[in-house]
């Protein structure tokens, strides 16, 4: 007889971004050729200088385990460009190196929440955040919002869904998957909220790098003295520096908090990988022109990306501050025949436009809204010029 599933696994889907990429992979290996659009990830290769500190690391015998909130040469270097960049002072004790940002949320959340504690999650959200709160046992407690305000949380609905059980409000500004950012004044009225309410914040800055011309990022907890005792900063080099594949990322937290996270991931992973943490100095430290470069392309791509979403009848998508996904509005798409298959919702639209012209994008209801496919534009021109024609023809036939 199969061994029983714990009860808090049996409920877990899969990460619908991861899945979707999957099957792109598993269909480029019979040999189709695939626009893939699935994953944000992107397709620079990590900066040579970053993997030549890596390979130095080796070489030097930095094989071994590190003190399990990673060594203390690279938390002083994340706590020394936040100061530099964002004019905020962490110590250095209260960063905690993990293995990638979505394990500092992980361990943030299960650092601070008990069964019945609620989080405020905006939808549209990444894939991972709800899965990564009810693993805790605690509740997601969903807010929707719109296209019309740009994606954004606002204040009045922020203060309506507070319960005595909420524990956490949850932000990611630039947002995957909308690109959305929200303005420092805005970001400041949902502060008042949070403080009024007494509230603590994960916040989400992944993509404070990635931020189109006309928009301005600022980290949240500089909007209030009052904040940095409330916020749980996440943040890591996977985006910023094409270094998906080396697992590292970090949370930022009052001290206890982060001392916390060290016990907890001294039992669960001893610590993030030793080379990827001497990688991610050099990435940290070092020259920052690839940076530069990528948002370059970046910001080309996403100008192509705006512009074809716009020209093909019945799509639409809010502008993108930040981050590198076009949240397209499918919704006049559905309810329609394609090649004689009837399609409802986003995830059968998006599974046909897989298979029927082999474009891979993730379906809006992954990230808890109804009627949006998620379009990547980390992928090369070339394939987002090929994916945006034969969306075209999808949607026209
Ligand atoms: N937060 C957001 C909003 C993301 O899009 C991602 C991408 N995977 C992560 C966190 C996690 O990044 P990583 O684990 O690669 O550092
Ligand atoms: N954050 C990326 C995405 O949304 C990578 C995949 C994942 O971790 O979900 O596509």
């Amino acid at each position: 007889m199969a061994p029983t599933i714990s009860k808090i696994v049996q409920t877990l889907q899969p990460s619908a971004t991861i899945a979707m990429a999957g099957m792109a992979r598993e269909l480029r290996a019979e040999g189709e050729t695939v626009y893939d659009l699935s994953l944000g990830e992107p397709d620079f290769d990590t900066p040579a200088h970053i993997r030549d500190a890596a390979v130095q690391a080796m070489e030097d015998g930095k094989t071994h385990y590190t003190p399990a909130p990673g060594i203390p040469e690279l938390r002083k270097a994340v706590a020394d460009d936040y100061l530099a960049r964002h004019g905020i002072q962490y110590k250095p004790t209260q960063v905690v190196i993990s293995c990638g940002a979505k394990h500092a949320l992980h361990n943030v959340f299960t650092a601070l929440l008990n069964p019945g504690d609620e989080v405020i999650i905006p939808a549209p959200y990444w894939v991972s955040y709800e899965a990564l709160v009810q693993l805790t046992g605690a509740t997601p407690v969903i807010v929707q919002t719109t296209q019309a305000s740009d994606f954004k949380l606002t204040p009045g609905a922020l203060s309506e869904a507070v319960t005595p059980n909420t524990k956490i409000l949850l932000l990611c500004s630039p947002s995957n998957p909308t690109g959305s950012m929200y303005s420092p004044e805005e970001l400041g009225a949902l502060a008042d909220v949070v403080i009024e309410k007494d509230l603590l914040v994960v916040a989400d800055e992944i993509y404070e790098r990635l931020v189109y011309p006309g928009h301005k990022f600022v980290s949240f907890a500089t909007l209030h003295d009052e904040l940095p005792e409330r916020t749980m900063l996440i943040n890591g080099v996977s985006k910023t520096y094409a270094m998906t594949g080396w697992r590292i990322g970090w949370s930022m937290t009052p001290e206890n908090v982060a001392k916390s996270i060290s016990s907890l991931q001294s039992q669960e992973t001893s610590n993030p990988t030793s080379v990827s943490q001497w990688a991610s100095i050099a990435a940290l430290s070092g020259p920052q022109e690839c940076v530069t470069e990528m948002l370059a392309e970046f910001t080309k791509r996403r100008e192509f990306v705006m512009k074809r979403v716009a020209e093909i009848p019945g799509l639409s998508c809010p502008e993108m501050g930040g981050a590198f996904y076009a949240y397209m509005n499918i919704s006049e798409h559905l309810g329609r025949k394609y090649n004689g298959v009837q399609v409802d919702d986003s995830t059968t639209w998006c599974l046909e436009l897989l298979s029927q012209k082999k474009v891979a994008t993730v379906m809006g209801s992954a990230f808890g809204t109804e009627g949006y496919a998620r379009a990547s534009f980390a992928t090369s021109m070339e394939n987002l010029e090929a994916a945006f024609d034969r969306i075209e023809e999808f949607v026209k036939k």
